[in-house]
């Protein structure tokens, strides 16, 4: 018999939420993780944005992240009540602005593949746009309103899904895991972020993220409400306030892998933040920092088995979205370890879709070397976004008429 049923590795956001949606479900779960939460989640903003990060070419991936948005509603109200814990749980909304002419040019491209695939932008006047959020820069020439993109914050929700965890059973053990052969559990779970590269051979890579963390002057809460996501002088940035008076300022996007804090990004995001928001030259600057996304080749996750591996899932590759995509990844994974059958919703993001170029023919994830450096390689084979379709990612292609409405 095995020592417990289910294993994962890695204490994020998705392995301690997959660990507590197997406990509720009476299995016996372990969680390996020398250092919970240390990684992406650490730094993340917590934007729940599946509207606002619904890009073109990406149109299965938005599926997927409507999706889990909608579950968060439940999700927070049941999370905070397991883990007796706020989340910082907050549904203000999100306003998507252009600071100069050309940026709401390119944001309104944006906005009608959005409003083509039925999800809620509301274009606003900029009249409208200072009567929600008076603190905006004069200078900024319009925008819209996304009333479903909400936020958390990540620094609070994932030692809430510890508690929630552990209260529902699961143990934590505080070790790193190596091999995946060292794992005696009837089904391992593999959501060590990027970590997962090493212990699979899937293709995962590090996207690094600068990002900033501005406190309002005496303690008192930031002087705007939403999430404000903005194209300033062609950079795109986001601003995040929370109730105890921090403002989240970020993030770069770089295909690298070192955690260093360079002058230069610090410099972009301050100035384009200043420029939305004024105020924000009064705040105090108490933390810049880097953290790395866990990307994939088509930037949408991993969920499922291995190939060849039924044994062995993956809950990884959440890139951007892995808040936003935590209850929906906890939730099917939990499905899939207990039934076996995997939910259609899935079928886009199976590890199958990176075809094997070379394998070591056994399926044997737990080989030390495992990883690129195996001789296991993945290629895109299928991409889970739809870049390739006919008609994807052009505004003035599908629209409403051949596109279903994607929210519900
Ligand atoms: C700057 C920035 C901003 C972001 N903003 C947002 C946002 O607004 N909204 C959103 O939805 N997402 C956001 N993200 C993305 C989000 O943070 C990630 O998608 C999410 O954290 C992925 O969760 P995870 O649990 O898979 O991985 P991680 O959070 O990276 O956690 C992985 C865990 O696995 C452990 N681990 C690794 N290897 C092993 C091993 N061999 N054995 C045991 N444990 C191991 C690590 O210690 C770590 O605790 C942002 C990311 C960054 C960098």
């Amino acid at each position: 018999m095995t020592r417990t049923d289910v294993a994962v590795v890695g204490a994020g956001p998705i392995g301690l939420a997959i660990a507590w949606r197997c406990a509720i479900r009476g299995l016996r779960v372990e969680v390996h993780d020398p250092a919970p939460g240390s990684g992406a989640s650490a730094v993340a903003a917590g934007m729940l944005s599946p509207v606002a990060e619904a890009y073109f070419g990406e149109r299965r991936l938005t599926e997927l992240l409507v999706a889990s948005a909608a579950r968060w509603p439940g999700f927070a109200a049941e999370l905070t009540e397991a883990s007796g814990t706020e989340i910082g749980y907050r549904t203000e909304g999100t306003l998507m602005v252009g600071l100069t002419g050309d940026d709401l040019a390119e944001a309104r491209r944006l906005w009608a593949y959005q409003q083509g695939l039925g999800l809620p932008v509301t274009p606003l006047r900029p009249s409208e746009l200072r009567d929600r959020e008076p603190a905006l820069a004069p200078r900024v020439r319009g925008g819209a309103l996304a009333p479903t993109d909400h936020q958390v914050d990540p620094r609070l929700l994932v030692p809430a899904l510890r508690t929630a965890a552990r209260r529902a059973g699961a143990v934590l053990v505080p070790q790193p895991v190596r091999r995946l052969s060292d794992v005696d559990a009837g089904v391992t779970v593999v959501a060590a972020g990027c970590g997962a590269a090493a212990l699979t051979g899937l293709p995962v890579r590090p996207v690094k993220g600068q990002i900033l963390r501005l406190r309002a002057p005496g303690g008192v809460a930031p002087g705007f409400r939403h999430v404000i996501r903005g194209y300033a002088d062609g950079e795109h940035v986001y601003l995040v306030p929370r109730a105890d008076g921090e403002v989240v300022l970020g993030a770069t996007v770089e295909e690298r892998a070192d955690t260093s804090v360079t002058a230069g990004a610090v410099l972009r995001l301050l100035r384009a933040g200043v420029d939305l928001l004024p105020e924000l030259t009064e705040y105090d600057l108490v933390e810049a920092v880097a953290g790395l996304r866990p990307g994939t080749p088509d930037n949408a996750p991993i969920l499922g088995p291995l190939p060849g591996r039924p044994d062995v899932l993956a809950a990884t590759g959440h890139h951007r979205h892995g808040i936003v995509l935590t209850p929906i990844t906890a939730e099917k994974i939990a499905d899939l370890v207990t039934t076996g059958v995997p939910d259609p919703l899935l079928a886009p993001f199976g590890a199958d879709r990176f075809a094997v170029a070379s394998s070591t023919g056994t399926g044997d994830a737990a080989r030390p070397d495992a990883g690129d450096v195996s001789g296991r390689r993945f290629a895109v084979a299928s991409p889970a976004g739809d870049a390739a379709r006919p008609g994807a990612g052009d505004v003035s292609g599908p629209g409403r008429t051949t596109e279903e409405d994607l929210w519900s």
